[in-house]
This record gives C-alpha cells, sequence and structure tokens, in this order.
C-alpha cells in the first residue's frame, strides 16, 4: 500500500498534492509528507497521522515551489515512527533528492548488506532507504543513468516518485505489482497510485505507467526508459478487491464494476437463503449489492461506519485492529434483527475482524449470519507491499473452511475461487496478468521473496 501524488511544474503544485493526498488517504493513514522543488531547492513536510491533520495551511505554508510529489503511507518494513514518514528528502554529491515509495523490495537484505559492506550507514529500516543509498553512491553522471541504473538492482515491487533540483522521475517495477497511473491538468503532468484523484482535481486520465518504465520528465520534456522487460506482469489482485477506491480505474477497469461482478460470481456459486444481504463497509459494499442483484435477496445497510475511524487492515497493529471494530461498525438493528443475513466481505486475512463482526449482528438479534468471502482463502504472504502477515497469522493457512466458519460463529461460510475471482477480474477479455500469490503460493518467477513458508496445517 501507499499512497502516490505527484505534479510537475503547476503553480499550485504543493496545494493539488494536498488534495491529492486526501484523496488518497484510504492508501495509508500512518504518515504523510509532501515536498516541493524550486529553483533548484526542494522543501518537504511531513509528520505521523492523517492528511488533514499533518498539513494544515500554517505547515503546507513553509513549503514551496511548482514540482510536488507527496506521499501517505502504510508501512510494510520498518516500523511506524515518523523517521518512515515519506518523502525521504537528502543531499547527494548530485543535488537534493526527494524520493516516495509504493512497494516492498525482495531483495532489500542483500542490497543492505552490500551497502553497509560499502559503508552505508541507514537511518532507518525502511527499504526506501536501501534506494536513498544506492542514488547516492552510483558512479553514473546524469540523472537518467542514475536512477536507471539503480532500478535495475531492485527487485519485488516499486512504484516510486523522486523529485531532483530539476526533474520529476516517475518508476513502475517491471511486474507492475502496484498501480501508477499518469493525467494531466492545465497541460502539466500528474502521476497519482489512482486515477481517483485526477478528476476531483480538475485534471484527466491520460494512461499508466507501464510495467518496467521509468519517466523522467523536466525541461527537455519526457524521456521514457525500460527498467527491465518481463514477459508477463503481475498487477495485484488484490488491488480491485479491497484496496483501491471505488472511483478509480485500475488496469483499465472501473474498480466499482469490478467489486459489483465478484458479487454476482459469489452469488452464483455459493447461493443460499436468506432475507437479506448487506456488506462490511466500505470495499465490500459493491460487493454484496452484486450478490443481491444476482440472487433477487433485497440488499440493505448493515452498518453506520464511524467516519473519523480509518481503515482496519491498515491498522499496524492487531490489538488496536480489534478493539476499534465495535466502535468503528456500529450494527443498524432494524434492517438485521430477526433475519437470516448473507454478509458480504472483500477478504478473511486473520479472522479476528470478522469473529467481531458477526458477533455484533448476533447481538441485535440476526438470526443466521451467512459470510461470503469475494475473494479466496489467503493462504500465503505478501511479499510486494501489502501486510497480509506471515503464513502462520493468515487463518486459512492453518484452518480449514469449516474450522474458520466455527471461529468467526458463522452459519455458513464460502469464498469465491481464484478462477471466478480472475473472471471477475476481466482478466481473458483483457488479456492481463495478475499476481495472485497470497491466494495460491505461486510467486512470480523472478521476484521470488527471500523466504517463503507456504505449508498450511490445521
Ligand atoms: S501477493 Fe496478493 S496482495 Fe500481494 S501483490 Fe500478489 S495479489 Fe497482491
Amino acid at each position: 500500500m501507499c499512497g502516490l501524488f505527484g505534479i510537475y511544474e503547476h503553480s499550485n503544485a504543493v496545494a493539488l498534492t494536498e488534495t491529492a493526498l486526501k484523496l488518497l488517504q484510504h492508501r495509508g493513514q500512518e504518515s504523510v509528507g509532501i515536498a516541493s522543488s524550486e529553483h533548484g531547492k526542494i522543501s518537504h513536510i511531513s509528520g505521523m497521522g492523517m492528511v488533514l491533520d499533518v498539513l494544515t495551511s500554517q505547515k503546507t505554508k513553509q513549503i514551496q515551489g511548482n514540482t510536488s510529489i507527496g506521499h501517505v503511507l502504510y508501512s510494510t518494513s520498518g516500523t511506524s515512527t515518523v523517521q518512515h514518514a515519506q518523502p525521504f528528502v537528502f543531499d547527494s554529491k548530485y543535488g537534493q533528492i526527494a524520493l516516495a515509495h509504493n512497494g516492498h523490495l525482495t531483495n532489500a537484505t542483500v542490497l543492505r548488506e552490500e551497502l553497509e559492506k560499502n559503508g552505508a550507514v541507514f537511518q532507518s529500516n525502511s527499504d526506501t532507504e536501501i534506494i536513498v543509498h544506492l542514488l547516492a553512491q552510483s558512479s553514473e553522471k546524469n540523472t537518467i543513468d542514475r536512477f536507471l541504473s539503480v532500478f535495475k538492482k531492485l527487485e519485488g515491487a516499486y512504484s516510486l516518485l523522486a523529485l531532483t533540483e530539476d526533474s520529476l522521475i516517475v518508476a513502475r517495477d517491471p511486474y507492475g505489482f502496484r498501480p501508477l497511473s499518469m493525467g494531466i491538468l492545465d497541460g502539466k503532468t500528474m502521476v497519482s497510485s489512482e486515477t481517483c484523484t485526477f478528476l476531483p482535481l480538475g485534471g484527466d486520465f491520460v494512461r499508466d505507467v507501464n510495467p518496467g518504465e521509468m519517466i523522467v520528465i523536466n525541461e527537455h520534456g519526457i524521456k521514457i526508459s525500460t527498467i527491465k522487460k518481463i514477459s508477463k506482469p503481475a498487477y495485484c489482485s488484490f488491488e480491485s478487491i479491497y484496496f483501491a477506491r471505488p472511483d478509480s480505474l485500475l488496469y483499465g477497469n472501473n474498480v466499482y464494476a469490478v467489486r459489483e461482478r465478484l458479487g454476482k460470481y459469489l452469488a452464483q456459486k455459493h447461493p443460499i437463503k436468506a432475507d437479506v444481504v448487506i456488506g462490511v463497509p466500505d470495499s465490500a459494499l459493491p460487493t454484496a449489492l452484486g450478490y443481491a442483484q444476482e440472487s433477487n435477496i433485497p440488499y440493505s445497510i448493515g452498518f453506520v461506519r464511524s467516519p473519523d475511524i480509518g481503515r482496519t487492515f491498515i491498522e499496524p497493529n492487531s490489538e488496536i485492529r480489534r478493539n476499534i471494530m465495535p466502535i468503528k461498525l456500529r450494527p443498524i438493528q432494524r434492517n438485521v434483527e430477526g433475519k437470516s443475513v448473507v454478509l458480504v466481505d472483500d477478504s478473511l486475512v486473520r479472522g479476528t475482524t470478522m469473529n467481531v463482526v458477526v458477533n455484533l449482528l448476533k447481538e441485535v438479534g440476526a438470526r443466521e449470519v451467512h459470510v461470503r468471502i469475494s475473494s479466496p482463502p489467503m493462504i500465503a504472504s505478501c511479499h510486494y507491499g501489502i501486510d497480509t502477515l506471515i503464513d502462520d497469522d493468515l487463518i486459512a493457512s492453518r484452518c480449514s473452511i469449516d474450522e474458520i466458519m466455527d471461529y468467526i460463529m458463522a452459519d455458513s461460510l464460502a469464498y469465491l475461487s481464484t478462477q471466478d475471482m480472475l473472471k471477475a477480474l476481466d482478466l481473458e477479455k483483457r488479456s492481463l496478468s495478475y499476481c495472485t500469490a497470497c491466494f495460491t503460493g505461486e510467486y512470480p518467477k523472478e521476484a521470488q521473496p527471500d523466504l517463503v513458508n507456504l505449508k498450511c496445517h490445521p
């Protein structure tokens, strides 16, 4: 996860970046930062917390510049402290550089050891700092060669924005694990983790940054280079199911439409006699609607969500996640009392949240709760930028479906198969290839993680 936004040479760059980060807040709620360049000098601010709290007007006045990059963080490596807030800004022998990264490097350990042998001193345990040191130690003389040679050394997932004193640099790893799109506003180039930022800013979507592409934007124009070509990209399937906003266009598909289709397939494959279909807010609501349409069971709103409490999945601490649920979600008794309920959610990771949610419904009188999950059982860790925990913490890696059903106290439980999930993602029609490693345990060949333990045990 993490959200990125950048804009090149726009007179309102800082304010636009701030607004875009608010629109990307769902991708990270731990920290936020903006870096901006003016006359070859980079200024920046960052802090722990939500965009609205950190980027106050007093603070944003401190940074100036027509080219800006911004970042909201959800950490998958490193601890949750202000040292990890991005963009990272550092001085190098080639001038100042600001760096914002979404993803996770699978060869971080090897690269870090090599860098330390060469005298690098790390300030954090973030894998993004590895990129900082690689750039600082590079002997390439010009910007394009320097960045290109560094990107060629990276393995795993990176969607990345960098600001030098005169250029905005954009890169996406050869597999394209994490999304990154380009837009245009007043003739100026924008780059964003998701397309949902472009329209509210008054701009338009242009195209996705292609997997393996590095784009350098400066006063000489736009120069595109290839980092590395891979025969089959591995777009993250879980982005469409859970992370992305429904008003984004992801890999050419509208996310809302994908989720509605997931719900329809779920209803076809796992029907049940029930009185009402509800979804766990927010990401599963279109999926629940799709299930209701296909099954002809009435759709209803099952929960009120407290607006100030963020996405549970991306809370870094599992204790916080569990305690937050009964405050974050309140069941609407009137809509479920005495009823047999189909409860649709996008995923079941640890099972702890679903256990609380099912209990909340039963406490207010739901007669039966039938849980339907619009993704396959999650059995393996993600090593590409999403914190799905180690394999043993994933409930489906050690428990059967019946055991999980008992644990979450549901009356029935069913998942969508990998094949049906891929159908809903429109794989065949669009000839796209997705990463499904967390559901299948099959990691893309040339992006194997350092450590893989896929054994399922009851
Ligand atoms: S392992 Fe899962 S979450 Fe990670 S990139 Fe692949 S599909 Fe996405």
